[in-house]
């Protein structure tokens, strides 16, 4: 249960009512509040304007270019996290709508896509980075209102980053043999792409941008949470002028997913997601000819030693769990500090969320919004209590939660041991758990103890240790003395159980291609 030292001078507050799991929260001491929410650091309400944003009553599936009714005649509702109000109906893909998908998809990459010069398939793909940019407040808000994250991170970092992707990609369409020198880059065909809520625009991005470029056709499944901004972008296709059916969107939830993953006219399967369903989609397609990349869970360590700038460090530690709610796979979630400078670390990581705004994802000044779902939120309770059963302490900031929709407010747990689920789990929240080491021996060990390896991140003063460090790391990702910085040029994925297959950079055209003599 909570540390007494912390509860001195705090009262028990329970969740408020849309948290299903009531458990106790250590509010933090107003002694130790030095900078308090609510005096210093408020600001007055900056919301970003949305009555200008077209929301359709329903959307449909995408298919051969058009928007068509799903068969099944299925819609399901998508909420506003932070609202809980209905923004849109979504279509409900069953397998006879997947099905009209991927012949469409194949369609277009017999007739028009594997046969396009790469020139040409480039000029495509400059053009809707272009529509993107142009039309990306729009969608920003849209991200927003259907997600939950913030304005400030849906506009200023998804957004641009999602243009940058078809702009990088748009740029390899034509100089494939390049990319793999001596060797020849052929299209797989028709590559089927399910992606999850976390960074939908972003993630939609990373799939599509170098699976065109290398002249495959698309059917893409977005998480049944987040479909608006995909039928969105299918509208950027349209104005493009993409050929009919060299994107495909069918939107519905994991039964759509799955008939796409099983659908036998498909070469190639990409997803993003948990580490669960990636399993099954290896069981899925093991035996098939299908190529198949994953990028799964992860459970970053983001080591801190004593020689680094505790201040710069704490901050990044703070953006890399507390970004987008801790919905990122390569969040920051696990803080290893050494020993020297724990206390310094630990008041310094109070004193910060205490300040940390959470609120109306729309307002400029919200630094933590809504979690994305009930369901996640239920995820994230659940693990806070195992927590707290197996003897963590709690230290959660007390800011006011909204009194509708989904939220968490900034925590993180001290007292955590290896064995704990908290050190072992993904708990995809605002939720952070700290440990110590001594040796960087001990540091290394410990970050590599867990079933993912995704990212990792290093603070300290000394380059050579930084260098000796990050070799020893089993993670795809290693930031240093910075955290959760993406570039298309840089490629992404994990080891262990966070999957195999890269994303971004050159390493990102491979899984689009089969490389013959030329
Ligand atoms: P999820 O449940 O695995 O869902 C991911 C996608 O797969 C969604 O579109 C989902 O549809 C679909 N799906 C569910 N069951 C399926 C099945 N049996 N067959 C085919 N598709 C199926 O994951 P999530 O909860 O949405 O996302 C969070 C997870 O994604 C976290 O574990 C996170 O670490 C991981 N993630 C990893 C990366 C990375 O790059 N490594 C990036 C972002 C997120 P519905 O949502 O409609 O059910
Ligand atoms: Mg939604």
């Amino acid at each position: 249960m909570a540390s007494k030292k912390l509860s001195r001078a705090t009262k028990l507050v329970v969740l408020p009512r849309t948290a299903p799991v009531a458990h106790e929260r250590v509010v933090l001491p107003v002694s130790e509040r030095r900078l308090s929410f609510g005096d210093k650091w408020s600001y007055a309400p900056a919301p970003e304007a949305h009555n200008y944003i077209q929301l359709k009553p329903r959307y449909q599936l995408f298919i051969g270019g058009k928007f068509v009714a799903p068969r099944s005649g299925k819609y399901f509702d998508s909420i506003n996290p932070a609202t809980e109000e209905k923004l849109a109906e979504i279509a409900e893909a069953d397998a006879r709508d997947v099905d009209l998908a991927v012949k469409s998809a194949r369609r277009a990459y017999k007739n028009v896509w594997s046969k396009m010069a790469g020139r040409e398939r480039g000029k495509f793909l400059y053009r809707i980075a272009r529509i993107i940019q142009e039309k990306s407040r729009e969608l920003a808000v849209l991200e927003t209102m259907d997600g939950g994250k913030t304005i400030k991170e849906s506009r200023d970092i998804d957004l641009p980053l999602v243009a940058a992707h078809f702009f990088y990609y748009a740029g390899w369409a034509d100089k494939l043999e390049y990319a793999f020198p001596g060797r020849a880059a052929q299209p797989l065909g028709v590559a089927g792409q399910i992606i999850p809520w976390n960074f939908p625009l972003l993630m939609a991005a990373w799939k599509l941008a170098p699976a065109l470029a290398c002249g495959n056709t698309c059917v893409l499944k977005p998480a049944e949470t987040t479909s608006i901004t995909a039928m969105h972008l299918a509208e950027i296709f349209q104005e493009a002028g993409l050929p009919d059916g060299v994107v495909n969107i069918v939107t519905g939830a994991g039964e759509t997913g799955k008939a796409l993953v099983d659908h036998s006219d498909v070469n190639k399967i990409a997803f993003t997601g948990s580490t669960s369903v990636g399993k099954l989609l290896t069981q899925a397609v093991a035996g098939t000819k299908k190529k198949l990349t994953l990028e799964l869970g992860g459970k970053a360590a983001n080591i801190i030693f004593e020689d680094a700038a505790i201040d710069q460090a704490v901050e990044g530690i703070i953006s890399g769990i507390y970004f987008n709610q801790g919905h990122v796979c390569c969040a920051g979630s696990r803080l290893l500090v050494q020993e020297g400078v724990f206390p310094a670390v630990i008041r310094k990581l109070r004193d910060r969320i205490a300040t940390l705004r959470i609120g109306n994802p729309l307002d400029k000044n919200t630094d933590i919004g809504a979690i994305n779902s009930r369901m996640q939120l239920d995820k994230i309770c659940e693990l806070v209590d195992s927590g707290l059963k197996q003897g963590a302490e709690l230290v959660q900031s007390n800011a006011k939660l909204p009194a509708k929709g989904y939220w968490y407010p900034p925590s993180f747990f001290t007292g955590v041991t290896a064995s704990h689920r908290i050190a072992q789990e993904e708990i995809f929240g605002p939720v952070l758990s700290v440990m110590t080491f001594r040796t960087p021996e001990e540091a290394i060990e410990r970050a590599n103890n867990t079933p993912y390896g995704l990212s990792a991140g290093i603070w300290t003063d000394k380059g050579s240790k930084i260098f000796k460090i990050i070799s020893k790391l089993r993670a795809g990702v290693v930031w240093a003395n910075t955290y959760n910085k993406f570039d298309p040029t840089s490629p992404f994925g994990g080891y262990k159980e966070s999957g195999f297959g890269r994303e971004g950079g050159r390493h990102g055209l491979l899984p689009y291609v089969t490389l013959t003599a030329p």
